[in-house]
Parts: structure tokens; C-alpha cells; sequence
């Protein structure tokens, strides 16, 4: 089969380099890709925008499947062009992918199909807002409805915070975003990531992960895209998984297959392990970035051959994906200034030395994000740069193996942190 694998970040590089391990795999394509990329594939320069361009691509060179890395081409309705050509592609329509393109939207689903969230009001103008506050207690979180990049959520620590982020947002600081606002009751708990497959009926549980959203060590600074991941998460325990299944993500596929917008693609589940259970806080219509390159540095199965079942509704009976028993960890490297406005063109030396000669059984794989080639020269282009992705026995093993990769690696201009995978590390020391 011919595949076209739309994106160019960490997340397509890990794809890119399992679905070039598939024997089915002939031609395959990546737009616009990156260095990392180019070594699994012939990258092209297609713009995901222009939906009649990829539709065209895909007819010239006979592509059987596009995957699609990011949401934007997803919430932009790029699969409904291409399944309007008979083109199978892994990703959802526009209409489910409004479960990360409206933040309003999966919660009046989680109202309708009975899925256990946060208490919300959703609210079109700052008045109506305001006057929501009332209701809900401080710590309280105010979300941009639409797409953000991953910012426009605030936790608001006093109702001054919670009333300025309302005024923000209205006065158009994340554009047509923030044009509608989510206001939300603060949940406590520790946060995991779930992810399933599905083809619109069947489901199949694909793997659970943390990753470390803030660029400081402990989790604190800034919000960034995520600087580090490791898989399984042991905090979603099997009961757990089975909890998230049958009252989260059954429930959300059942209701919009049954209101005539199946759900095709992967799915990825933000939640909170409250004492009352596992709440949602957000669906994601995509891999998370880095999440996906641990997942994918576990899995056994053939990614190709599950994409394509899943993109032509053909899971039933398909068998469930296998992963390692081994933990996967992923440190990001990201250039100095992330995630403000980071350094451009420092030099990276050293990759091919970090991926050998790795400690004891585990394995390393540096995958790309905003890396440039250059007259022979690897620069960092980008905000995060590199993911330096190690297994491991667990969690402790691979954090050590991680980070004996990232000290072989010269990059002056860049910069991670070096906690990646604390709190599971330090349950392991404790048991
Ligand atoms: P989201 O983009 O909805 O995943 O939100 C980004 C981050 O904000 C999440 O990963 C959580 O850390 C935090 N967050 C969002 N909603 C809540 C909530 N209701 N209670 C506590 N933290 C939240």
C-alpha cells in the first residue's frame, strides 16, 4: 500500500517510523515531513489547507491511506474531502472532530451520553460569564472554547484571575477561540492520558501515558506542548482502563455514532483520577505530542494495517493491538527560549553516537520535531527540537537511559528537563 502521512512534528516522526517498519508499506509520502522524517519517507510539499491539492496528490500517486498527524486539518474537515473521493484516511470528520475543536461541544456530549466531567457553563459574552462565576468555588478554570495550541486554558487562583482571563478572552486575545468560553469547576487528582482506536464501532484500548505540560522541573512555569511522556502510566490501573472504557469512551463513540457522526480515528482522553473515579477533562481527536512517540516505540502490531482497517471501518474482529510490557520515556529537547520565542539555528551534533552503545537492554530512538538541514548540518528550527526516547524494565530504567542519551547529545543552544517520569520514578522507589 501507498500511505501520505500529513504533519511535520516529534508525533509524525514516531508514525512515520513505525508505519515504515510495515511489510505492507511500498511508496510512502510525508507533507511536509522534516529531517528526522526523510529517513522513512519521501517528503513532499503539500499544504494540508488546500484540500483539492492533497485529493489530487493521492490520485496521481495512488495513495491508499492518509494519516493525519495534527487536528487542524482534522477540525478543518480535510477527512470528509478525502472520503469524498473515496480516499480512506485515519482521522475523524469535522463533526467528531469537534470533540477538540469545541471544548462546549464533548461537554454537552458528556451531558447527553451521561460521561463523567467537570460542572460547566458555557457562556457567548462576558456578562453571562461573569455572572457564572458565581456559582462555581476558586481554584475555577475558564477554557477558550476552540482551538488554542494548547493555551487557551486558565485555572484562575481568585476571582480577580477568573474575572481578568474572562475579559481576555473576550476581548479577543485567543481570536475566534475565545469567542465562546467554557467556565469549570477545578478537579484534583492526578492527570493521565488514555487512548483508543476506533473505527466508529468497535473500540480498542490503545495504550495510557503521562506526559509533563510545564517547561520547569516539578511541574512549574509555563504551559508548554509537552516536554517529556512515558508509557504505561501504572496509575491507570487495569480496573481503571476498563472504568475509562465502559463509562468515557464507549459512551462518547455509541452517542455520536448514533447522532450520525461516527468517530474514526484515534482518541485521545485527558483525564483527572478524581477520589469520585475518572473524570474527562479533554478529548483530543489525535496522538498527543510526545505521548505518541512512546506509544509507538511499544507497539507491535503493524500500524499500517491497523490504520487502514480502522480508516475502512473494518476493526471488528480485527484483534486487539499488542504493545511491549516495557515502559517507554521521551525527554524533549527544546531550544532555549521555548516556550516563548526559542533560539533558531544552533547546531545539534552527536544523534547517531546518543542512539548507540545504550545501557543494559534498553533501546533509544531520537525522533525530530523542529529540526533543519543545512549544508550537511543538523539546526534546531523550532521550539522543541528533539525527543530522546528510551525503553526500559520500567520507568526508572528507562528515565536512566533517557537521559544517558540526551548527555551524549551536543546542542548548546538547547535545553530540557530533567525530571521526566518523577512521579512514577518515585513510586518505584517506594515499593
Ligand atoms: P485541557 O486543554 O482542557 O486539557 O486543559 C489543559 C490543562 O489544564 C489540563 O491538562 C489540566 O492540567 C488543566 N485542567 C483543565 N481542566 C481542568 C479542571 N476542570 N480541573 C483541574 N485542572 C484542569
Amino acid at each position: 500500500m501507498n500511505i501520505l502521512l500529513l504533519g511535520s512534528g516529534g508525533r509524525e516522526h514516531a508514525l512515520a517510523w513505525k508505519l515504515a517498519q510495515s511489510p505492507l508499506v511500498e511508496k510512502f509520502y510525508a507533507a511536509p515531513g522534516n529531517p528526522g522524517i526523510a529517513q522513512d519517507a519521501e517528503c513532499v510539499s503539500l499544504d494540508a489547507t488546500d484540500h483539492a491539492a492533497i485529493s489530487d496528490f493521492c490520485r496521481m500517486r495512488n495513495i491508499d491511506l492518509v494519516v493525519v498527524g495534527p487536528e487542524a486539518p482534522l477540525v478543518d474537515g480535510l477527512a470528509d474531502s478525502l472520503r469524498a473521493e473515496n480516499i480512506a484516511v485515519f482521522g475523524p470528520n469535522r463533526l467528531p472532530a469537534q470533540l477538540e475543536g469545541s471544548k462546549g461541544f464533548t461537554k454537552d456530549l458528556c451531558i447527553r451520553a451521561n460521561i463523567p466531567t467537570a460542572r460547566f457553563v458555557r457562556a457567548t459574552n462576558a456578562a453571562d460569564a461573569l455572572a457564572a462565576l458565581d456559582d462555581f468555588p476558586i481554584p475555577v478554570v475558564i477554557k477558550a472554547d476552540g482551538l488554542a495550541a494548547g493555551k487557551g486554558v486558565i485555572i484562575a487562583e481568585t476571582r480577580a484571575d477568573a474575572e481578568q482571563a474572562i475579559a481576555m478572552m473576550f476581548d479577543g486575545e485567543f481570536g475566534d477561540a475565545g469567542a465562546e468560553v467554557v467556565i469549570e469547576e477545578f478537579l484534583t487528582g492526578e492527570e493521565a492520558s488514555f487512548f483508543a482506536i476506533t473505527d466508529g464501532e468497535t473500540v480498542m484500548p490503545f495504550g495510557t501515558a503521562q506526559d509533563h505540560k510545564r517547561v520547569g522541573e516539578g511541574d512549574v512555569g509555563l504551559n508548554t506542548g509537552g516536554m517529556g511522556a512515558y508509557s504505561p502510566a501504572p496509575v491507570l490501573t487495569d480496573a481503571l482502563q476498563q472504568e475509562v472504557l465502559d463509562t468515557i469512551i464507549q459512551p462518547t463513540v455509541d452517542a455520536l455514532a448514533s447522532e450520525g457522526m461516527p468517530y474514526s480515528g484515534v482518541l485521545f482522553a485527558g483525564l483527572m483520577l478524581t477520589d469520585k473515579g475518572p473524570q474527562l477533562i479533554e478529548y483530543n481527536a489525535r496522538f498527543g505530542d510526545p505521548e505518541c512517540q512512546v506509544l509507538m516505540m511499544r507497539l507491535q502490531s503493524d500500524l499500517a494495517r491497523l490504520m487502514l482497517a480502522t480508516a475502512k471501518g473494518e476493526l471488528s474482529g480485527f484483534g486487539q493491538p499488542e504493545f511491549s510490557a516495557d515502559t517507554a520515556l521521551t525527554v524533549v529537547m527544546a531550544a532555549n527560549g521555548y516556550p516563548g520565542s526559542p533560539d533558531k539555528g544552533g547546531q545539534i551534533r552527536n544523534l547517531a553516537r546518543a542512539e548507540r552503545g545504550h545501557p543494559g537492554s534498553s533501546a533509544i530512538k531520537i525522533f525530530h520535531a523542529g529540526t533543519a538541514e543545512e549544508d550537511g548540518k543538523l539546526l534546531a528550527n523550532g521550539g522543541r527540537v528533539l525527543n530522546i526516547t528510551a525503553t526500559g524494565s520500567n520507568t526508572t530504567e528507562a528515565q536512566a537511559a533517557a537521559y544517558s542519551a540526551v548527555d551524549k547529545i551536543d546542542f548548546d543552544t538547547g535545553f530540557c528537563r530533567r525530571d521526566i517520569g518523577w512521579r512514577q520514578v518515585a513510586r518505584e522507589a517506594d515499593s
